[in-house]
């Protein structure tokens, strides 16, 4: 599969970012497959980070991610889920290299601006979770 899953977290959308987010990823040749402004409640939040469910940190993942609105997209390009992971950088933006989107405009290592697939399974898996087929062009 060619396709990633992608959310502009809460604190992106808030800090007014999701244009030049979008600009990123349309320049680095993803193409949107399907997208929302949306919010996840506390149980979406919890059942999208469901794997992360032991780490000490899942609390306060949830409640972030449940905060306020972000933006879901399902995107296309050759080798996407790699790609898309190289354009946002490094979980915690302190480590992100220069030009990646976490570097660009991530506040923290838990409030960091992009989510990105990590395998073509999962996206597949996220896509569903956030799109019907007819939603997915
Ligand atoms: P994502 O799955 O969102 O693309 P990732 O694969 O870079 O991120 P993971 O290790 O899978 O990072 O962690 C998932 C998310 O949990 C991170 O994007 C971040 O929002 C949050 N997170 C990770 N580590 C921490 C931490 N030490 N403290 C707070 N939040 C964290």
């Amino acid at each position: 599969s060619n396709i990633t899953f992608t959310m502009i977290k809460p604190d992106a959308v808030a800090d007014g970012h999701i244009g030049a987010i979008l600009g990123k990823i349309s320049e680095a040749g993803f193409k949107i497959k399907a997208m929302k402004l949306t919010q996840l409640t506390v149980a979406d939040a919890k059942k999208f980070y469901e794997v992360h469910a032991e780490r000490p940190f899942y609390g306060e993942l949830v409640e972030f991610m449940s905060s306020g609105p972000i933006v879901a997209a399902v995107l296309e390009k050759d080798n996407a889920v790699e790609d898309f992971r190289k354009l946002i950088g490094a979980t915690n933006p302190a480590e992100a290299a220069e030009g990646t989107i976490r570097k660009m405009f991530a506040r923290s290592v838990g409030e960091n601006a992009v989510h990105g697939s990590d395998s073509n399974d999962n996206a597949l898996i996220e896509a569903q979770f956030h799109f019907s087929g007819r939603e997915i062009f």
